[in-house]
Order: C-alpha cells, then sequence, then structure tokens
C-alpha cells in the first residue's frame, strides 16, 4: 500500500495541514547572535540547498527568504523526532528493502554524534535529518522547491560554488602566469571522516581541517596568479583559519552542496564523478591546462619524521612533471629559508584510487605524519600552512613556465 505509507509521510513532513501536532520535528530556540549557519553547524546538518529550504518551508510565518530569525522564538529544524521502536518501521514504510541498512546505519551514527554533544534530553528519541533520507524518497525531493532569491541566500548558495576564503575576503589577481589553468582541488577526508588523527599537547589534530585549511590558501594563491579554482571539498563557514587548533567537525560537503557519503569507497566515488564532471564540461571552454591536487596528511609511528612528498599516475609524463616540479621547488625553498636542513621528499607512483579515476593530470600530496611532534609543527603554525600553500604554488608556477618552454631547452 505504497499509497498509505505517502500519506503517513506527508503527514509527518507536516506537508499537508491536517495536523498541527509540531512535536515530530526537533526545534530549536533562537539565541542572541545566532544564525541559519551556525545552528546547522550546532546539529550537524550539512548547509546545502535543500536543508534552506526544508528551513523555509517548515518556518514559514517566522523567517523570512534572508532567513532571518527572531530571537528567543522555537524554530524546527529539518530533523524528524521518533520513538526509537519506531525506526525501523518509519523507514519500512518510505525506503526501499534493500537501503534500509545504509540509511540505519547513518541515522544511528548521526544520533550517536547528537548524543555527544549533548543535544538531545530525551536520549530514547531517534532523530532523522531529512537529508539522510531524501534520496531514498520521492516524497521528500518532490516538495515544491521554494523560490530563493535573496541576497543572503545568493551568498550562501556562492559558497556551494566558488572557494569561501571567508566573510568579506576578495582576491587580488596579480599575475596572470596561471590564467590558462584550471585547477580542481580535493582535500583529503571531511564530512564524516576526519581522515588521519594526531594529538598535540592533549589536543586532537584532525587530517581533514588542516589538509582543508591548507588546500583553500592554496586555492587563494592560484586564484591570484589568474587560475580557476574549484575546490571539490568544501566547507561553508569556515574559511582560510590562522588557529592553531583547527576545530574538528563534520560539516564540510562536496561541490555544490553535495552530502559526503559514510562509506569509504562512495566517498572516493562520489568526489572523482563529481572532479570528472567539472572537467569534461570545463575541457569544451577556453582554459588549456587542467590540473587535480589530492591534498593529504599521513599518519605513521609517532617517532617518523617525513619530508612533504608526492605521487603521481602511473604512465602519465606530465603527472609525473608537475610531481617534479614540485618537489623541486620544495627542495630550493627549504634550502632558500632553512639552509643546511637538507629536504628529502621523494617522487614516486601508486596504485591509489584517485590517481586511477581522476580525468585531469592529478598529483597527491602527502604533507608530513600528522602523529610526529616534529610534523606538527608543520601543521599547527599558520605560517608553516601558509607556506605549504604558497610552495605548492610556486612548483605549479614552474610546471606552468617550463611547459611553455619548448622541450629542447628544459634543463636536464
Ligand atoms: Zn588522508
Amino acid at each position: 500500500m505504497k499509497n498509505i505509507s505517502t500519506l503517513i509521510f506527508l503527514l509527518a513532513l507536516g506537508v499537508f495541514s491536517f495536523t498541527k501536532e509540531l512535536t515530530q520535528y526537533v526545534s530549536y530556540t533562537v539565541q542572541k547572535g545566532d544564525r541559519v549557519e551556525k545552528i546547522y553547524k550546532k546539529f550537524l546538518l550539512p548547509l546545502n540547498n535543500e536543508n534552506y529550504e526544508y528551513f523555509l518551508k517548515l518556518n514559514t510565518k517566522k523567517t523570512d527568504k534572508n532567513l532571518k530569525l527572531m530571537l528567543n522564538v522555537k524554530y524546527k529544524l529539518p530533523i524528524l523526532k521518533l520513538k526509537e521502536s519506531e525506526l525501523e518501521k518509519f523507514l519500512r514504510s518510505i525506503i526501499n528493502e534493500d537501503s534500509i541498512t545504509f540509511v540505519k546505519t547513518q541515522i544511528i551514527e548521526y544520533n550517536r554524534d547528537i548524543n555527544t554533544r549533548g543535544l538531545k534530553e530525551n536520549k530514547t528519541e531517534i532523530w532523522i535529518p531529512l537529508y539522510l533520507i531524501k534520496n531514498y524518497t520521492e516524497q521528500i525531493q518532490n516538495l515544491p522547491t521554494t523560490n530563493i532569491s535573496s541576497k543572503k541566500n545568493t551568498l550562501a548558495r556562492n559558497k556551494l560554488y566558488f572557494p569561501f576564503y571567508g566573510e568579506d575576503v576578495k582576491i587580488k589577481v596579480k599575475s596572470n602566469l596561471l590564467s590558462d589553468y584550471v585547477f580542481y582541488l580535493i582535500s583529503g577526508h571531511g564530512g564524516p571522516d576526519p581522515g588521519a588523527i594526531g594529538i598535540y599537547e592533549g589536543q586532537e589534530l584532525h587530517e581533514d581541517e588542516y589538509a582543508y585549511d591548507i588546500t583553500l590558501r592554496l586555492a587563494k594563491y592560484l586564484e591570484m596568479n589568474g587560475a580557476k579554482v574549484y575546490m571539490i571539498t568544501i566547507d561553508t563557514i569556515d574559511g582560510i583559519r590562522d588557529d592553531k587548533f583547527l576545530t574538528p567537525s563534520y560539516k564540510e560537503v562536496y561541490y555544490g552542496g553535495v552530502v559526503i557519503p559514510q562509506n569509504q569507497k562512495e566517498r572516493l566515488e562520489l568526489s572523482a564523478k563529481i572532479l570528472n564532471e567539472l572537467y569534461l564540461n570545463e575541457i569544451k571552454g577556453k582554459k588549456k591546462h587542467h590540473i587535480s591536487i589530492n591534498i593529504h596528511l599521513d599518519s605513521r609511528s609517532e617517532e617518523e619524521k617525513i619530508d612533504v612528498f608526492f605521487y603521481y599516475q602511473e604512465n602519465n609524463e606530465d603527472s609525473k612533471f608537475v610531481a617534479e616540479s614540485l618537489r623541486n621547488t620544495f627542495e630550493e625553498q627549504y634550502n632558500k629559508h632553512q639552509p643546511g636542513r637538507g629536504y628529502r621528499g621523494t617522487i614516486e607512483t601508486r596504485n591509489l584510487f584517485m590517481l586511477r579515476n581522476s580525468l585531469p593530470t592529478t598529483v597527491y600530496i602527502e604533507l608530513g605524519n600528522i602523529r610526529n611532534r616534529n610534523n606538527q609543527i608543520r601543521f599547527i603554525e599558520r605560517n608553516n600552512r601558509d607556506a605549504l600553500a604558497k610552495w605548492i604554488c610556486f612548483g605549479l608556477i614552474k610546471y606552468a613556465k617550463l611547459k611553455k618552454t619548448p622541450k629542447s631547452n628544459k634543463i636536464k
């Protein structure tokens, strides 16, 4: 009886006004300084278009298209509340048999994170963010879309498509050295996956946060040199951060606001798919060169100090050439800034998913061991993060210059 379950579901969503019962949604009373983005961050909801639209729909009389909030007023969030005992039955009524286990796992993990944050008073409740079930239910997908056209929302949306460096940060283009280039930057992990975790003075260092900050700084330098840049992993709240300890979060999404899956294989496949789609679209345009850079921090035993090193794509001369240019630049920069230190970063090839499955020329960078005390300084000091980004940019400029030089003139 699909129709009946549809009806029940629509009732639960409050789409029909048969019920005035509001308790099915998690609600939140607005405090001073709250914005929708801040509330979403707190409740671990990704800042994607759907979630904005849900918010508008759920709170039609209390907000406007600018998502303005009234102090001390209760707002509904796009999270359904159920008794734990009802979860299974509820999921069966809306989701295909094959997907139930997957969705249920995601919901349970979400609730575990929410419980850790102490947000739920009644722990026998189970919370279901609509975004976790929307792909499985036509009913939600077909919710009439609100016409979001205000400036604020355009801004919020822009953050899903353009590198977001921080409120009011504008980039000035200073050279056209990379104006013929498109870069697709993928900072490792993010969303539900923190990547490797190191401990420094009792604080957790999450790979995804540090990789993101460095990648974002790199994006800035590339844009300053005229390049077009896509960030495949996106954080719509954190711009470039100067703190030593970058607060761990799970709010990153993929380009365009796509939710990052929990499952590692799906996560990689989806990022490659998004990257390749952007690339296939870009090559129809004017830009001649396309490079994808994956940025990671490695995790090894605490004692192991490692220099920045690079992986290139097997059988791709260009990828090897990019890796070489980066490596040589790091060597030059270390010699310049820390003479006598020496630099032992390597380039090699490796059978990695993103190297195999990315269509543009791709290089994979490992920035250091997140568990090694000495390497950790490379990440927690903002000047070091900035230098890493700058040097990667220098390396790419070096590559671009060599690429312009006829082959016979290349320095062997
Ligand atoms: Zn990693």
